[in-house]
């Protein structure tokens, strides 16, 4: 294979091969821009080089071939000793990896060839400065000596000297300096620095491919989701020098800005100094426009090829650059880092300039994106964290601390602002999860129950913040350093960043988060206008409908307003909580059909109540309504605490009904409650809860029909796994509503169908469609059941072991596995369309909310997505994304 490419033979199409900085600097080659002349080593020999140990067979003849071509273009040979050609060796990998590898500048600088370059830049200190950098930097990067020798050994010598600047050493100095660095490379090494220019060259070729298996180019990788596998590519490229004097300087730019995405360069400018000088913080900079009165004609030369690059790039770039003696060079550029508020008022603008078009500018911004605008955030602070975990739902929360649910919800319910602090959560956490504005947990990780329950709700929740420790008896928890916090002191919760603050730091809330809830933009609201243009584009081009997860009446409301049509699901479970449990309790513990009867008759009003409201604020809409889910045991007491009141209540004489209840509870004592009696098999086991439900569901839909509503209600089945079983749910309901529409003299519709959240429904999809109307697909569980783990439990054990490993590089419960989740996905929507064309199908479960997810179910021709209410903009723009 051909190893090396001049930059003129590439283009940017090439990244692969050459990298982003290569295919980058090629581009620009071929554009006619003033970039050094240069070649690229490709990524393919770097994985060669990898593969082996060795540098691939070939490749050196290629890079002599290519290097004489480029003295010849410059009149100058590599480190000859009159006037020398020195050259920068430069990492650059497919994907922007900013000094994570190694880059040496100077190249070509020998004994010799050093009083050449003096001559040639009349200027001797320029040469023994950059001689010594480059002893320094081979030695660090390529020779493996520690920084801190070299280091040590400039300190000694500004010292010495009493300078307080590296500006201080003047020529002399810096010439005893480079002998000290040569002998600290002997010595540390013990050989001398190399002084043949071609040995230098590719020494450093071979040390900035092996930079690609540094620890933190490894750890870069890995949090930005980078293929192990790829390698880097290197650059070679003449050295043009900033530092030669007032006319010379070097400097950053941005086309616009890159923080707000306003039109406008941006940048900053260092005379007299070379490149790595400006990331240094040596000097101040000056700002970019500073250069028009400098060097007017490099600065007009600067606002022309920004242009021409916005041109060709279409988007924000940003550039590094030099001025030699008044000469422009390009040494970099590429499309720009923004913040997500740049890249919708960037996307949007360029739509407007005719450089893109309306789906081009809705591909330009991500969901991610659109999420992290949402959220309220604090304002700067420089105080210090009482601790930092898992930054696991965005928002700012302040709050005063509580360490129960029951407290949550009654200072939530007094209209305090609390913070909930745990351990850990569970079920029973809920209702005081949904009272408080943040959670705060000491252990777990993004999908512990904190993180998802908390990101459904859209409360902001840090997690796994382990240096605290809870102590919920006490109600207090203790910081690392021994600060104690105790019930009712204020904290701020940033789960953005995953901080937690002592005290309430100052919110600012999302602009964002107000329109989607109806304000509409100002007219110089130019970020607000732009979010509107793209997300109305998105809603015009997207052809998965978005539904929302809402159990309330308020969270129903809000979907609405955010853009929802429909409920995908409403789950009923939390309905069944708190004052109403003991109802259950009796419901379940009935000795005859006399006490069923009693307990139904309190319970049914107050769930048809629940459906009247919800259908109230969905009028018109789908409001999928699941039928009772979770494990039975939840509806009851804790074992252990009850077993001690029986203790309790035997030892003062007393028999009866605690004793009752415990045999209950032992009986439906399960050791894998996930796998046990739930969804349709408890209903089955016990028909009157499902009667209560499609009883209540029923009289609601007569309620609101006969105020002149239009309640569309579908019935919706969990966990069933074989066709019969929803068909004896389907029979009762058909008899359920019969009843009532006979009471009611109302035609009541309805529509009846199922959760597909077995790997056997999906196998037997299309026996299940026969009687199921519509399909949810409830990702979370089918997830559990097709890999055999359970969500609750494996993000402490063994998923960070197996996120390191590289087994999943993003946990299956964030994003759907496409292989093995995703073809059972596909082969049910298959079967149970070919079954009955017009079955609806959609995806409920945290899957439907998250961008890369909802592209699949886009691709698996599902009808709708259910997210929280929250995530509706989100799933709307992914959809419109996934549509274009
Ligand atoms: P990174 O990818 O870490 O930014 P670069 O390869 O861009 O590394 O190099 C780092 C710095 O070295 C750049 O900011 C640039 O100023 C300087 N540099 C790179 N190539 C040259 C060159 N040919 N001449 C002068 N300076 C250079
Ligand atoms: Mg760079
Ligand atoms: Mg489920």
């Amino acid at each position: 294979p051909k190893y090396v490419y001049d930059f003129a033979e590439g283009d940017l199409s090439m990244a692969d091969l050459l990298g982003g900085k290569g295919a980058n600097l090629a581009e620009m080659t071929v554009m006619g821009l003033p970039v050094p002349p240069g070649f690229t080593i490709t990524t393919e020999a770097c994985r060669a080089f990898l593969a082996t140990g060795a540098v691939p067979e070939g490749l050196d003849g290629e890079v002599d071939e290519h290097l004489h071509a480029l003295e010849r273009a410059m009149g100058r040979k590599l480190g000859q000793a009159d006037g020398p050609l020195l050259v920068a060796v430069r990492s650059g990998a497919r994907f922007s990896m900013p000094g994570m590898m190694d880059t040496v500048l100077d190249i070509g600088l020998t004994d010799d060839s050093v009083a050449g370059l003096a001559a040639w830049a009349g200027d001797e200190r320029l040469a023994w400065d950059s001689y010594r950098r480059l002893v320094q930097m081979f030695g660090t990067t390529v020779l493996g000596v520690e920084a801190e020798y070299f280091a040590a050994a400039l300190r000694d010598a500004k010292r010495a000297k009493g300078a307080t600047g590296d500006l201080g050493l003047d020529t002399d100095d810096l010439r005893v300096l480079t002998a000290t660095f040569k002998d600290i490379v002997r010595d540390r090494t013990g050989r001398d620095f190399p002084q043949d220019p071609r040995a230098q060259l590719g020494m450093a070729i071979t040390s900035v491919f092996a930079s690609w298996h540094t620890d933190r180019a490894r750890i870069y990788r890995r949090a930005e989701h980078i293929p192990e596998d790829l390698g880097t590519a290197v650059n070679v490229c003449a050295m043009v020098f900033g530092n030669l004097g007032d006319d010379s300087g070097t400097g950053v730019a941005f086309t616009r800005d890159p923080a707000t995405g306003a039109p406008g360069v941006y940048g900053d400018y260092l005379p007299d100094a070379q490149g790595e000088d400006v990331v240094a913080g040596i000097r101040n900079t000056l700002p970019l426009h500073r250069l028009a009165d400098l060097q007017p004609r490099a600065h007009e030369r600067l606002m022309e090829i920004m242009a021409a690059l916005e041109g060709r790039y279409r988007d924000l770039c940003d550039i590094e650059f030099t001025v030699e003696r008044g000469k422009l060079w390009m040494l970099q550029t590429r499309v720009g880092k923004r913040t997500a508020a740049a890249a919708f008022r960037i996307a949007d603008a360029l739509r407007e300039e005719g450089l893109i078009d309306a789906d081009e500018a809705l591909r330009r911004v991500t969901g991610a994106q659109l999420g992290r605008l949402m959220f309220p955030r604090f304002a700067d602070t420089d105080r210090t964290p009482l601790a930092t975990g898992v930054a696991a739902s965005p928002g700012a929360a302040v709050g005063a601390v509580v360490f129960d649910s029951a407290t949550a919800v009654r200072r939530g319910e007094e209209g305090t602002a609390v913070i909930l602090v745990r351990r850990e959560t569970d079920p029973d956490d809920l209702d005081g999860m949904i009272h408080a504005r943040g959670v705060l947990t000491s252990r777990g990780g993004k999908t512990s129950h904190a993180a998802v329950v908390a990101r459904g709700l859209g409360r902001t929740c840090v997690c796994g913040a382990e240096s605290l420790t809870v102590d919920a008896e006490a109600r207090r928890f203790t910081t690392a350093d021994g600060t104690v916090v105790a019930e009712g002191d204020v904290i701020s919760v940033d789960g953005t960043s995953g901080a937690v603050y002592a005290g309430g730091l100052p919110v600012v809330p999302s602009p964002v988060a107000d329109y989607f809830e109806g304000r509409r933009p100002a007219e110089g609201d130019e970020l607000l206008r732009a979010v509107d243009r793209i997300i109305t584009h998105a809603d015009r081009r997207r052809r998965l409908e978005v539904r929302a997860n809402a159990d309330t009446p308020e969270d129903a409301a809000r979907a609405r307003r955010l853009g929802a049509t429909g409920i995908g699901l409403c789950r009923t479970e939390h309905m069944f909580l708190g004052d109403r449990r003991v109802l259950v309790e009796r419901l379940i513990l009935a000795a005859d059909d006399n006490a069923r009867a009693v307990a139904l008759a309190a319970l049914l009003p107050l769930q048809r109540n629940d459906f009247t409201r919800i259908f109230e604020e969905m009028d018109g809409l789908p409001v999928t309504i699941r039928l009772l889910d979770p494990p039975l045991h939840e509806f009851l007491p804790d074992r252990v605490g009850l077993t001690a009141r029986v203790a309790v209540a035997k030892a003062l004489g007393d028999t009866g009904a605690p004793e009752d209840l415990l045999r209950a509870v032992d009986r439906l004592h399960e050791r894998n409650p996930m796998l046990g009696t739930r969804g349709v098999r408890l209903g089955l086991l016990i028909p009157e809860l499902y009667d209560l439900q499609l009883r209540a569901i029923a009289e609601a839909v007569s309620a609101r029909i006969l105020v002149g509503g239009r309640p569309h209600v579908e019935i919706m089945v969990p966990l069933v796994g074989d066709a019969r079983e929803l068909e004896v749910v389907a029979a009762q309901a058909r008899r359920t509503v019969a009843d009532v529409a006979r009471e009611s003299g109302v035609d009541i519709r309805y529509r009846i169908g199922t959760m597909i959240e077995l790997p056997r429904a999906a196998v037997t999809a299309g026996r299940i469609a026969a009687t199921a109307g519509f399909f949810s697909f409830g990702t979370n569980d089918l997830t559990q059941t097709v890999w055999g783990f359970s969500r609750d439990d494996v993000e402490g054990s063994f998923f960070p072991t197996y996120l390191a490993k590289g087994v999943f590089t993003v946990s299956p419960f964030e994003t759907l596995d496409r292989e093995g989740v995703g073809r059972l996905i596909e082969i049910a929507v298959r079967e149970g369309r070919d079954a009955r064309p017009d079955l609806t199908v959609g995806v409920c479960g945290e899957h439907g909310g998250d961008p890369a997810s909802i592209r699949f179910f886009h691709e698996a021709g599902l009808d709708y997505v259910s997210c929280s209410p929250f995530r509706v903009p989100v799933a709307r723009l992914e959809a419109g994304r996934a549509a274009v």
